[in-house]
């Protein structure tokens, strides 16, 4: 068996009503029922998971929220979801940090961090992104960038927690413009994240985490990421928005893994 088991998660964004939601995974889950070898996720809007979790019910897809409070279990916070309520509703996940948070929400690294505890507390799993902007690649600091993210996200974990997390490389140049990363620009990012997790934790904490790319991946391309040794899934944005493509993408992406 795998060390690290792939995984893949459709990041909805905000599409989809809840009866579109749940249709969706009426169309999906027969499609992917022979999956067995790549855990598959999915991340509607907050309005949606609670029916989307009990569509999924019996199923292997997992659920996962877009974005979480920084506070909780309950509290004076307007607008904000605590973590313990998506976990309430069947969530399994929540993806933190996200880059479209970062830029139009201003989400700090400390912000991210703090999200990251609170989904940690509450017994879900963080699927935390990191990645740098067009000018960042081009000035020669994409690594220095996402290193810098990485540590503030690994530096508060407690070595018994660093299992507990998933990394997405998401290089926000890449993301909904259908200029994905080359597979080199992106192995080269992945195995310097798992250095510098190996830096932050050991060996073993780097060998079994699991790095997800993301940014325009498509059923075309899925295969040159899956294949390569420190990428480990991917995170989907457009390209999940179909369950017939979303499902042959995943297909394809355990082709590559097999
Ligand atoms: C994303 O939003 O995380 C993403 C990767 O989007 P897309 O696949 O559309 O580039």
């Amino acid at each position: 068996m795998a060390l690290r088991t792939p995984l893949i998660i459709g990041n909805w964004k905000m599409h989809k009503t809840v009866a579109e939601a749940v249709a969706y995974v009426t169309a999906f889950l027969p499609q992917v029922a022979q999956v067995t070898d790549v855990e598959i996720g999915i991340a509607p809007v907050f309005t949606a998971l609670s029916s989307v979790a009990t569509a999924a019910k019996g199923s292997t897809l997992r659920v996962l929220a877009q974005d979480v409070a920084t506070e909780g279990p309950t509290g004076a916070f307007t607008g904000e979801v605590a973590a313990e309520m998506l976990r309430e509703v069947g969530c399994y996940g929540v993806i933190v940090g996200h880059s479209e948070r970062r830029r139009y929400y201003g989400e700090t690294d400390a912000i991210v961090a703090a999200k990251v505890r609170r989904t940690l507390d509450a017994q879900l799993l963080p699927v935390a992104c990191v990645g740098e902007t067009l000018d960042e690649r081009e000035a020669g600091t994409a690594l220095t960038v996402v290193e810098r993210q990485l540590r503030a996200i690994a530096g508060p974990l407690t070595p018994d927690e660093a299992p507990r997390i998933v990394l997405a490389y998401e290089p926000v140049w890449a993301i909904g413009t259908g200029r994905a990363a080359t597979p080199e620009v992106a192995q080269a990012m992945h195995r310097h994240l798992r250095a510098t997790w190996e830096e932050c934790f050991d060996a073993p904490a780097a060998a079994a985490l699991r790095i997800l790319y993301g940014g325009s991946v498509t059923t075309d391309n899925i295969a040159a990421f899956t294949s390569l040794p420190d990428v480990d899934g991917a995170l989907v944005g457009g390209a999940s928005l179909a369950p017939d493509g979303f499902a042959q993408l995943v297909q394809r992406s355990q082709v590559a893994s097999a």
